[in-house]
């Protein structure tokens, strides 16, 4: 039985090598992990390890202004409507809808522009112009950019 023992007390000894340094770095993290817990209670928030995820951004949208432009508000106060007679859309710049006014600049822009669409012109008091399409709309806009 001698013999059994001191076997016994061998392996023991070797185990208690081996475990020594592992059971000091054990109770050196539980330590640590008492520091943590214990500033985490007092912070009131758990500490997250790592780098993690920056705190989400606050939502801006209830500040943001409204995409978009607003519709030009005429003298009466209500929404301007388009210059163009029988168009009826919300004016957005210089009196006229957003349609009619690429027309207008697009008139503009190849010297065309009746002497009726004015700037701010009042509302409906613009004839809409029809322009000749294709061979015909080529033909007259080349004749406007020969003057
Ligand atoms: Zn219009």
């Amino acid at each position: 039985m001698s013999l059994d023992k001191m076997l016994r007390d061998v392996v023991r000894e070797e185990v208690a090598k081996v475990l020594g340094p592992l059971t000091a770095i054990v109770t050196d993290l539980q330590a640590q992990g008492a520091v943590v817990a214990r500033l985490a209670s007092a912070l009131g928030t758990p500490i997250k390890r790592g780098p993690g995820r920056p705190p989400k951004a606050v939502a801006l949208t209830a500040t943001k202004a409204k995409r978009g432009r607003k519709a030009a508000v005429g003298a009466s106060g209500g929404a301007r409507v388009c210059a163009l007679e029988d168009c009826g859309r919300p004016a957005r710049s210089k009196g006229y809808c957003a349609a009619h006014y690429q027309k207008y600049r697009m008139l503009e822009r190849t010297d065309r522009l009746p002497s009726d669409w004015k700037p701010y012109a009042a509302e409906g008091s613009v004839k809409n112009l029809a322009l000749p399409r294709g061979r015909a709309g080529a033909k007259a806009l080349a004749e406007a950019r020969k003057k």
